[in-house]
């Protein structure tokens, strides 16, 4: 009978829950978020053009291969699309990776930097148009580089070769900044952040890409969002190698090494290793997002996340693989190698698997759970390579709030959202020198136009450049406030 009582008083505790969390999203107030591009004909031609100049100039990074001269001849392309930063600002040159430092009013102010990579990736296949033409057709340009990332480099540059124009002078130092071996993780990001510290200036706030401004970021959420990326994950490579004695496959073994490591793929896959878990920016990513959604169920869900935090939790692999990776660490198995020959058991057996590490279980956790696990298949795990989460954003932090108020002003109808950044930035290195490492660049993409980064057809809106540029320039002279 007890067990009855509690059993009816728990249902009816759920019923009062759901019932609160029904009544609380009533009055949340529905709203919505849209893009609008700009219409100023002059401005989308003139960036568009010099755009095009720099995707025309091929500036493909190679492993192992020293290109600092290739690098000078992309700082004169920059030269001559930008005199007035080149004749005002310091240019420092490291190797080919580029630092122009304009002198602030007040240099007792922690400086900024605006970054983004100079270096672009290989372009194969068959495209469109040629990668490196640059060509402006349908209000779009395309190449390689348009969307990652010389559309960035070009907007903060002429950002700052207009506010020279009018005549402007920064409140506090203002830094651009630009390596050429972010696409191969190389080191010229590192040795931009040593020449910082050589000078021993540490940054208030680095911009850098990241997020940027998508459409409908979330099953069930329509509209435009200012995705700013708040953390990027960690990367990690693993080698996982079982062995045999070898023999001869018309009379196999049991557990031979193929199986082995396919069982092991097996359990990873079915059943999972990793904890899902909400962190501070994904549960505000939520509760952002809630307002603009058109499903009142998921409306409840989201506006109550004290409630539905578990189910959510549970329900994410579901909704968005890209969601999903946001609150775990991720694996994924990408090469793998066994015997030479069709009738050959080998003696060593190989997969190969890629980590995306997440702050609440990070590295060197996440590493340990493979490995444990991995040896109850009598598999090995080798560490090849790899780097941990960077530092979090400060949600309540200044530089998150200058972030919003610039977004607000120049896109009034966008919304925003924090975002967890799962691919790799130069950003990351800057962790040492800078707290307020904001990954988000100020164009709106479309989802067609996020494969073409890496991929064929790259491309990019000439329209939202001028949005770009303001952007860039309303980050500079809101430093003012400080
Ligand atoms: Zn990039």
């Amino acid at each position: 009978m007890i067990v009855l009582y509690i059993f009816l008083g728990l249902i009816g505790l759920l019923v009062l829950l759901f019932l609160i969390a029904v009544i609380r999203t009533l009055f949340l107030k529905k709203k919505e978020a849209y893009y609008v591009a700009s219409n100023d004909e002059k401005r989308i031609n003139e960036y568009a053009n010099k755009l095009s100049k720099m995707v025309q100039y091929e500036t493909v990074s190679i492993r192992g291969v020293d290109q600092a001269d290739k690098f000078r001849g992309f700082h004169k392309v920059l030269e001559e699309q930008f005199p007035l930063v080149f004749k005002n600002l310091t240019k420092i040159d490291i190797d080919g990776n580029l630092i122009m430092k304009w002198k602030g009013k007040d240099s007792s102010l922690d400086p900024i930097i605006l970054i983004s990579h100079q270096d672009v990736v290989e372009a194969t296949g068959n495209w469109k148009y040629p990668p490196f033409s640059g060509t402006i057709v349908d209000g779009r340009i395309y190449g390689r580089g348009t969307g990652d990332i010389k559309s960035g480099v070009m907007c903060f540059y002429q950002a700052v070769e207009e506010l020279l124009k009018e005549g402007y002078t920064p409140k506090c130092d203002v830094y651009l900044g630009s390596s050429c071996t972010e696409e191969i993780g190389g080191d010229g990001a590192p040795k931009m952040v040593n020449w910082f510290k050589n000078q021993n200036i540490h940054l208030f706030l680095l911009s850098d890409e990241g997020g940027c401004i998508v459409e409908n970021p979330v099953a069930g959420v329509k509209g435009a969002f200012a995705a700013v990326g708040i953390f990027e994950k960690g990367y990690g490579d693993l080698k996982l190698v079982a062995r045999s004695n070898g023999g001869h496959s018309s009379t196999p073994p049991k557990n031979t090494p193929i199986v082995r490591l396919a069982k092991f793929i097996s359990r990873v896959e079915n059943k999972g290793i990793f904890k899902s878990k909400f962190s501070e920016g994904v549960e505000q990513m939520f509760a952002k997002l809630a307002p603009y959604t058109d499903s009142f169920m998921l409306k409840v869900v989201m506006h109550n996340l004290w409630l539905f935090k578990p189910l959510l939790t549970l329900l994410m692999g579901a909704i968005s693989a890209e969601a999903a990776a946001m609150l775990k660490t991720t694996i994924c198995f990408t090469m793998q190698k066994g015997s030479d020959g069709y009738n050959v058991i080998p003696q060593e057996a190989w997969v190969t698997a890629n980590l995306r590490y997440i702050p609440h279980q990070g590295m060197n956790e996440s590493n340990k759970i493979v490995a444990d696990l991995a040896k109850k298949y009598n598999i090995e795990t080798e560490f090849v390579t790899g780097n941990d989460y960077s530092k979090s954003l400060d949600l309540k932090g200044v530089p998150f709030d200058m972030t919003v108020k610039c977004i607000n002003k120049v896109f009034p109808n966008v919304g925003v959202m924090p975002y967890v950044v799962t691919g790799g930035t130069d950003s990351r290195f800057f962790d040492p020198i800078c707290d307020n490492c904001i990954r988000f660049s100020p164009t709106m993409v479309k989802g067609e136009q996020m494969k073409g980064m890496h991929g064929l057809d790259e491309n990019i809106f000439t329209n939202v450049l001028p949005g770009a540029v303001d952007y860039y320039k309303e980050l500079i002279k809101i430093q003012e406030t400080r």
